[in-house]
């Protein structure tokens, strides 16, 4: 097990259309045993940042560190992670056991013996001991994706790095091998960095995560963290489905005036906005589960909407309302009752009403000691 370190990672492709900047500055520590997911759009530098760790690519600038070697220049063999790919790369014309034997057999000096020991170890672990005969064209998704997870196992390596692994498989499968992967990771304590653009699978997975645009890191922090805490509008509108509500407006005085809507904010609050800010222009953020439906009367803070659509997921539901071109996800609890076409007064806990500049995106309302909120599960 070893601990990663980053310092100042940059890369810069040479292509056709001129010079990509894929990472830009990225300074990260993955503690030893931690499970650390880097979370983001296409394109925004995931895979590359994964694969400068692994040795694929070249670090254009700065430092990575694995255990207390700094890698750059060290051979991918040499570094001590295995990695498991999207598309699983295994080779058709080996067994499931070849496949799982051949980098030992290519980079260590274990006795035959000694390689067919961890690998029926590696293969009881995943399951897939009675495969290990079989070629990879007679194995289903999942299957295959097991396979390359115990390969990577076989190797005890210092850190595992996983490259959207689970991309491939169907949602009812990418959600069991989401535990599976977990349970391994915390058996064997493996360092691990997992890729993914899945912000479900990021929140459900990780200790930590990574979220990352344009080549930036936007935030990092516990599950928890981002989604209670998210340091600005980007990270807020991508962690958390369905996504928290957006509406533009300006302040008068300490009120928040939209389109539809007005929203009073304490003294203290507004005058931690306006000391922050540096755009007239501001947008107010609530999650849907955060908005308080109540048909109380109407005063000060109370907002009303329309209710549109109503979608019924079980335990809870959605409201999809509409007031003007401003529109509201609320999420409620099943057993409520509400009907498509009535409206609905609710209002806004400022414990969780999130402000950010439209200048800089940054969320302009600090932490505020709210205890954390469990993220809604959904598959
Ligand atoms: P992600 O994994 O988040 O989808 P990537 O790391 O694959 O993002 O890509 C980040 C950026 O670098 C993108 O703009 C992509 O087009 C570019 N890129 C990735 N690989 C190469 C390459 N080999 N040559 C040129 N540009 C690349």
């Amino acid at each position: 097990m070893s601990r990663i370190e980053i310092d100042d990672v940059r890369k810069v492709y040479d292509s056709d259309e001129g010079k990509i900047l894929a990472v830009d500055d990225v300074s990260l520590e993955v503690k030893d045993g931690e499970f650390v997911t880097i979370v983001g759009p296409s394109g925004s530098g995931k895979s590359t940042l994964l694969r400068m760790i692994a040795g694929l690519e070249d670090i254009t600038d700065g430092k990575a560190q694995i255990g207390d070697t700094v890698v750059n220049g060290v051979a991918p063999q040499n570094r001590g992670v295995a990695m498991v790919f999207q598309n699983y790369a295994l080779y058709p014309h080996m067994t499931v056991r070849e496949n799982m034997s051949y980098g030992l057999k290519l980079t260590t000096d274990l006795s035959g013996e000694k390689i067919k020991q961890r690998v029926d170890e590696a293969a009881e672990m995943m399951g897939i001991g009675d495969l290990l005969e079989k070629k990879p064209e007679n194995l289903s998704g999942g299957q295959q994706q097991r396979v390359a997870t115990g390969r990577a196992i076989v190797r005890e390596p210092e850190v595992f790095l996983f490259d959207e692994p689970l991309s491939n498989l169907d949602a009812k499968l990418r959600l069991h091998m989401r535990t599976e992967l977990q349970r391994i990771q915390e058996e064997l304590g493996t360092t691990s960095i997992y890729v993914t653009h899945d912000q479900t699978e990021a929140m459900t997975m990780s200790d930590r995560i990574v979220i990352l645009s344009d080549g930036q890191i936007q935030q990092i922090g516990t599950p928890e963290e981002v989604y209670a805490e998210p340091a600005n509008q980007f990270v807020a509108n991508f962690i958390g489905s369905p996504s928290m509500n957006f509406f533009e407006g300006e302040f008068e005085g300490s009120t928040f005036v939209g389109d539809s809507f007005e929203y009073p904010f304490s003294e203290s609050i507004a005058s931690q906005i306006q000391d922050e800010r540096e755009s007239e222009t501001l947008t107010l953020g609530i999650r849907p589960e955060h908005v308080e439906v109540d048909g109380a009367a109407v005063d000060s803070g109370t907002i009303s909407a329309s209710l549109d659509v109503l979608e019924h997921e079980g335990s809870d539901n959605y409201l999809y309302l509409t007031n003007g071109d401003d529109e509201w996800t609320v999420r409620v609890p099943g057993h409520d009752h509400y009907h498509e076409g009535e409206h609905l007064n609710f209002t806004l806990p400022e414990e969780h009403v999130h402000v950010f500049d439209e200048a800089t995106g940054e969320n302009l309302i600090e932490h505020r000691g709210e205890t954390a909120v469990s993220p809604p599960q959904s598959a």
